[in-house]
């Protein structure tokens, strides 16, 4: 560390927590050196490539086989590519025209690349996967770290990982029990990475100015609490690591101790569902969460990597697997929100200036009408061979004409509630008429927050404008909510901000009957539920919408 540079690094709340460890950097990958070596003998260096491809090949399929769902076939897709004869014949041209082995395995996936973008749609998407393959296999001819997540040398360390930003397949693979704290230079707070890290229970701090100049091996302390805080301090004292320790440990017995149905301190009922994006870990809704069910199922996760729409019956098996693990318990299964940020390959939506503006959510019905009515269809069967409460919302709804709309179709499927996403603003402010025609309704608060503020929901520099607390959005929140309560109708919050402490008693105090979030936030927000009477959440939240600033609404949500 260098004089001028900050001892305490501040960025953007991803997931909170507390951690104390040595940080670790992503491998970049390799660089070819600028002189390429002469070749004497063309056989042998084939021999090399072909060696190298072999190895990175059975790497990528041993991983793939301890992987699950999306990150399982981007890796075995990899392993796919690696013995693929055509790469292969591309690598030994090259190599007879006279070049070394990781010149030639650059320029064969080049080819193999722009053959890829060429033949559009899926191939197209997948061709950026191969870059990974190819930087594998350069790494392994040059003998120099393997890209991607750090390999210590005790491979039982845990770290704080340190990256510019974490790709898809990198948090796939994650070593969660390993990954102390996640740091990145850049990405939002209800980006990707946050999102992965939250479900994992992994502090996380993104868009970190600085963290490009952390040392590999240097120690942190990594201190986040969302809407707060979120700091990293370098090379702390002695001092300053046992008092971090301590407060972790208070932290956990205090969030152990927690555990039972959501309810403020007087017993109304707030109840804290489950995020979901996987059939994989149920384990994690039933488990030291103790969530009461699930409040958003994110189908489309279950499907980013198939070429081809799922059949009926692939996907009454995937639903029928989530529902039987919860007999008696309410799951809200949202239909595909696929376009923009989650791309379909199946769903053909031709080029879009601006995705997130496009055809995406329930939009797709539109264009693929018969999607939807295989989703439904398949929703409805394994509701139909289960016990648990099932109900269906559709993402991304604009309009009153659109909520009808899916609501018919819905409960023509014989599906007895059925609702709707308010992540639009115009939904928001037509919210009368929609509570008049659904059964229920969740907020999307990500995206509520990015078509409000017109402020995209990946991008780590306009952060502030999608803050949770922003006036602007907490208004259009408490209107949908009351809507919903003069009704008595369930409203359900579950976007990014549902997992906000701080928030949850002013929540309640709007009307909202049930939370859902990561389930390892649960503990906390079940905590500050139970700390406050309905009455003091009502003050809470009459003081919060009073307020003209997100820092004035959080000082008020103290107060
Ligand atoms: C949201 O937009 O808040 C939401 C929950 O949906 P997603 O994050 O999947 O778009
Ligand atoms: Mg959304």
């Amino acid at each position: 560390m260098t004089a001028t540079e900050p001892r305490v690094l501040t960025g953007l709340a991803a997931s909170p927590g507390l951690a104390v460890g040595p940080a670790r950097r992503m491998v970049p990958p390799p660089e070819l050196p600028a002189t390429e070596p002469a070749v004497d003998d063309a056989a042998a260096e084939l021999e090399r490539a072909t060696k190298a491809l072999d190895e990175v090949a059975e790497s990528l399929e041993a991983t793939a086989a301890q992987a699950s769902g999306e990150a399982a076939g981007v890796l075995a897709a990899q392993a796919m590519m690696a013995r693929d004869p055509s790469l292969r014949a591309s690598v030994q041209r090259a190599v007879d025209a006279g070049r070394a082995a990781p010149w030639a395995v650059r320029i064969a996936v080049g080819q193999a690349q722009e053959m890829m973008r060429a033949a559009g749609g899926y191939l197209a998407e997948r061709a950026s996967d191969l870059e990974d393959l190819a930087n594998r296999t350069i790494a392994k001819l040059l003998g120099v770290a393997m890209p991607g997540l750090p390999q210590p040398e005790d491979p039982d360390e845990a770290y704080v990982l340190f990256a510019g930003d974490l790709a898809p397949a990198d948090t796939a693979t994650l070593p969660v029990d390993k990954v102390l704290a996640i740091v990145t230079e850049r990405g939002g707070p209800t980006g990707h990475s946050a999102i992965i890290a939250r479900a994992a229970g992994i502090p996380a701090v993104v868009s970190c100015p600085g963290a490009a100049d952390v040392a590999d091996g240097e120690t942190v302390i990594v201190r986040v609490q969302v809407g707060e805080t979120a700091e990293v301090v370098r090379h702390p004292s002695e001092d300053e690591v046992q008092a971090a320790e301590q407060q972790r440990a208070d932290l956990a017995a205090r969030l152990a101790g927690s555990s039972g149905p959501g309810s403020t301190a007087d017993g109304h009922r707030v109840q804290l569902l489950a995020n979901v994006g996987s059939v994989d870990n149920l384990e994690a809704i039933s488990g030291d969460s103790d969530a009461e069910g699930v409040g958003l199922f994110r189908t489309e996760v279950l499907f980013l990597d198939r070429a081809a729409a799922p059949t009926v019956d692939e996907q009454r098996d995937a639903y029928r697997k989530l529902l039987a693990a919860l007999p008696g318990r309410d799951v809200v299964i949202r239909t595909l929100d696929a376009g923009s940020d989650k791309p379909l390959a199946f769903v053909q939506l031709g080029d879009e200036p601006n995705p997130a503006l496009g055809v995406r959510g329930y939009r797709t019905a539109s264009v693929q009408p018969q999607l939807l009515t295989d989703q439904l269809t398949a929703i409805a069967s394994a509701a139909a061979e289960t016990a648990a409460n099932v109900r269906v919302m559709a993402p991304m709804i604009s309009t009153p004409e659109e909520a009808a709309a899916f609501v018919e179709q819905a409960r023509s499927h014989g599906l007895p509630s059925v609702g709707v996403m308010i992540e639009v603003p115009a939904a928001a402010l037509r919210i009368d008429e929609i509570a008049d025609v659904v059964d229920f309704v969740s907020i999307g608060t990500n995206d509520l927050a990015q078509y409000t503020f017109a402020a995209d929901r990946q991008l780590g520099d306009v952060a502030h404008l999608l803050d949770p607390w922003q006036p602007g959005l907490l208004q259009l929140i408490a209107r949908v909510a009351e809507a919903l309560r003069r009704r008595d109708k369930p409203v359900s919050l579950c976007g990014e901000a549902a997992a906000d402490p701080l928030l949850a008693p002013v929540l309640a105090g709007f009307g909202f009957t049930s939370l859902s979030m990561a389930p390892t936030a649960i503990p906390a927000v079940r905590a500050a539920l139970r700390e406050l009477t309905l009455e003091q959440c009502r003050e809470r939240a009459e003081r919060v919408l009073a307020a003209s600033s997100p820092a004035e609404a959080r000082a008020a949500a103290k107060s």
